[in-house]
């Protein structure tokens, strides 16, 4: 129960030290414990939605997943767990949407929680996967790469093979429309932030909008910014990374705010109020600034008290 807490925002250091005191009972109870991190919000459906144009939401209530579609074929960004192809497929047709016109795979990061539906999606649409160069070997070995492995914090999930290898800010074009990877790593290497321009239903007709769906920009004790006894860095550029992606983030021009994770932009409170203001609830740059601002504390917080506790300065 205290590891559920831990994965999606990792905001709380008195649970975070916690996990770490429990970890000898996780390892005996881990299959349970696998179980256990999935979060109700991660599985509970949502009724998807337009968020744009050609933007809609798929995901469930707290895992994100959004459809792009285009003339010549939809982009799906993020799978989610590996439960989750089919609630995702049953919402891009409740839309009217076919799920077999899913050409394009692209994720935030390659978590279980993000990318343990790959294998499957591609089985059945045969979608071109494209994941960002430092996630490439996590997504080909189901997590089994990933820095933290083993660990009960990163579940196993089926390996999925990778199309195209993208780099910071490579675009991603199908059917006249672009969208951006902005590497934003840090959370895991090739933690991955999607921009893209589009109009909102509502808007009057030449107004674009800049929307940005950000990654990841959280971390657990299991992250080691700096080399203490029994334990080296979590990898070597750990903290150049989540430094270059805050200031890339500070810097992206942002008017709808989106992410991995609808708690990232308290999408169930907007949720609320689109029935009556339509899509123009994802219109919040305040929200996304002082969500990077507050993540960023977060993280130069913990990196200062981990420099203190290994005596630097
Ligand atoms: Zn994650």
């Amino acid at each position: 129960m205290i590891a559920r807490s831990q994965h999606p925002y990792h905001r709380s250091p008195h649970s975070a030290k916690q996990i770490d005191a429990m970890r000898p009972i996780f390892s005996c109870l881990l299959p349970l414990l696998i179980q256990a991190q999935v979060q109700p919000s991660w599985t509970k459906p949502i009724a998807p939605f337009q968020i744009a144009d050609n933007l809609y939401y798929v995901g469930s209530q707290d895992l994100a997943s959004y459809l792009v579609v285009t003339p010549t074929g939809n982009i799906l960004i993020n799978t989610n767990l590996v439960t989750s192809p089919p609630q995702i497929r049953a919402s891009v047709q409740a839309l009217g949407f076919r799920w077999n016109d899913t050409k394009i795979l692209l994720n935030s990061q390659a978590h279980y929680d993000h990318a343990a539906g790959t294998a499957e999606v591609i089985r059945h649409t045969q979608a071109k996967n494209m994941v960002m160069d430092g996630d490439v070997r996590t997504m080909e070995t189901g997590g089994r790469a990933d820095f933290l492995a083993p660990s009960p914090n990163i579940p196993a999930y089926p390996p999925a093979h990778v199309d195209r290898v993208l780099h910071d800010q490579d675009t991603v074009t199908l059917g006249g429309v672009t969208l951006t990877a902005h590497k934003t790593a840090g959370h895991t290497p090739g933690c991955t932030t999607w921009t893209m321009r589009s109009h909102l239903p509502g808007e009057p007709a030449q107004a674009l909008r800049n929307i940005v769906i950000i990654g990841g920009t959280g971390f657990w004790s299991e992250y080691h910014f700096v080399a203490a006894p029994g334990h080296p860095v979590s990898y070597p550029s750990i903290v150049q990374d989540f430094q270059h992606t805050f200031s890339v983030l500070r810097a992206l021009p942002c008017d709808v705010f989106l992410g991995a994770h609808g708690q990232y932009f308290d999408m169930l409170a907007k949720r609320k109020r689109y029935p009556h203001a339509g899509p123009a609830v994802f219109i919040d740059p305040d929200g996304y600034k002082n969500y990077v601002a507050a993540t960023q504390q977060t993280f130069e917080k913990e990196l200062s008290k981990q420099e203190a506790a290994a005596g630097g300065d």
